[in-house]
């Protein structure tokens, strides 16, 4: 019997667990490790709140969470409860399956301002992630600069922009949803340093920007390279750029009575934040792009700006005992390779790109590099404890460990508590979870 150790539940994680389930089958037991007494990382507290289509495939994690030799072991956070050599000690091979939690630092004057986020906690924020829950952005001003044209990008300008009955069938949290209600803001303005071309928004999420009922894109026709050139761009990217042509052609008739502007402003890079205590305005630099990036002209104009959310990308977490590469913001590594026996996979990998589809054949890949390792004898040859020695552990060292059916039983109280029409009302706070799973717990 080989033992298999997965830190993190969310895609790259479980797609990890579902491979190792079919290449080894009954040769294999699985824990799968999380910080947080609840499973699947970013499906819950990433992906978009109203996006609950995507959300579904926390299903198929689920029938893998729910087989024989795969078993959930959470609120316990590797690195610090329990050390990576003590965990290596036990299993066979450890897979680091630990995302990119964090945001990449925006590095300009001013970014330490009050209602300035970075995405990592925004989104935390509105998605009832118990470490972000308790944010309060103020969101009574009238303009939001929302830096980055990528899918997080746009995620947030929608948060921002819909209305309490557009979140219906969604589980935004209820602290989101009622300041959300109660917001003032007029403009968003969604700010790239390059232009049309180089943006990072797929077609079907910048799509979703056209069918706001209080909102509408905006896009100045005098931003739009000539069309002809939009022949050389990839499929995907060609689709998006249609897209903005035509928000840019249905100008001001596809605002009427639609009191919020989302507007694309295109050539212009952050250089400072302005403000006392709260932000108040961000100065832009404009730009040229030459050979595909961002060159600054040194030409700076000024925006009024209430609310800032960067969604320029997302680190790693770096973890005693594991090689990090500081400047690429996730493990070292060599195609998921760290130490011999110890292994990255999804954005603790490559870094934050891709959908969520894309962690599965990256967990796949993964592990048959385990395969590889374990017919050349990189493993050992076996004799390791695995899930009764960490239990063993966990015991000793008082670790409240929460099991897959500790997490059902958090998951029906959330359903029950749902509002009218919404799948869940999720626990934003860790006592809560803890104290949902009431005195009837697996020993
Ligand atoms: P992203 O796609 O990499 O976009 C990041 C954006 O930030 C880019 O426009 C980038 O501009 C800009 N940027 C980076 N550094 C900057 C700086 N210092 N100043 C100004 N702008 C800066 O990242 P993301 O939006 O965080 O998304 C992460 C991944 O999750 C992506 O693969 C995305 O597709 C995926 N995702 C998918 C969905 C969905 O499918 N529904 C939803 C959310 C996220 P440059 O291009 O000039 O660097």
């Amino acid at each position: 019997m080989r033992h298999l150790a997965i830190i993190g539940s969310g895609p790259s994680g479980y797609y990890t667990a579902e491979a190792a389930q079919k290449a080894f089958g009954d040769d294999i037991r699985v824990d799968v490790f999380d910080r947080l007494p609840v499973p699947y990382g970013l499906i819950r507290s990433g992906v978009a709140p109203d996006h609950q289509s995507i959300k579904g495939v926390s299903r198929r994690y689920e029938k893998v969470a729910l087989s024989e030799n795969v078993r959930f072991v959470g609120n316990v956070t590797i690195g610090s409860d329990i050390s990576v050599d003590e965990l290596a000690g036990l299993y066979d091979a450890l897979v680091f399956a630990t995302g990119a939690p964090h945001d990449r630092e925006l590095g300009i004057p001013g970014a330490e301002l009050g209602n300035v986020f970075g995405s990592a906690r925004f989104v935390g924020w509105y998605n009832g992630h118990p470490e972000f829950a308790r944010l309060a952005p103020d969101l009574t001003g009238s303009t939001a600069v929302v830096i980055g044209m990528g899918n997080v990008a746009l995620d947030v300008a929608r948060i921002l922009s819909k209305t309490r009955e557009e979140f219906a069938d969604s589980d935004i949290v209820n602290h989101a949803l009622d300041q959300l209600a109660s917001a003032g803001i007029e403009r968003i303005v969604l700010l790239g340093r390059r232009g049309p071309h180089q943006i990072m928004m797929t077609p079907k999420e910048l799509g979703e920007l056209g069918e706001l009922a209080r909102a509408a894109p905006v896009v100045d026709p005098a931003d739009l390279p000539p069309e002809g050139d939009d022949a050389m761009l990839e499929p995907g990217l060609r689709k998006s750029v249609t897209l903005l042509r035509q928000f840019a052609a249905a100008g001001e008739t596809a605002r009427e009575g639609k009191p919020i502007a989302i507007e694309f402003a295109f050539f212009a890079q952050p250089h400072a934040l302005i403000g006392t205590d709260n932000v108040e305005a961000i100065e832009v630099e404009r730009t040229v792009i030459e050979r595909g990036r961002a060159v600054g002209t040194g030409e700076i104009e000024r925006l009024p700006a209430d609310l800032v959310v960067s969604c320029i990308g997302y680190r790693s977490s770096p973890i005693p005992g594991l090689p990090f590469d500081e400047r690429a913001g996730r493990f070292a590594n060599d195609e998921g390779r760290m130490l011999p026996g110890i292994y990255c996979v999804g954005w603790a990998r490559r870094g934050p790109t891709g959908t969520i589809g894309t962690n599965r054949p990256d967990g796949y890949g993964i592990v048959e590099k385990i395969g590889e390792d374990l017919a050349d004898g990189t493993l050992g040859n076996g004799g390791k404890q695995g899930r009764a020695g960490f239990d063993a552990l966990a015991r000793s060292k008082g670790l409240d460990l929460v099991t897959f059916r500790d997490w059902k039983k958090i998951e029906q109280a959330e359903e029950q508590a749902a509002r009218a029409g919404a799948p869940r009302e999720k626990f934003v706070d860790l006592a809560a979870m803890m104290q949902a799973l009431g005195d009837d717990r697996e020993p």
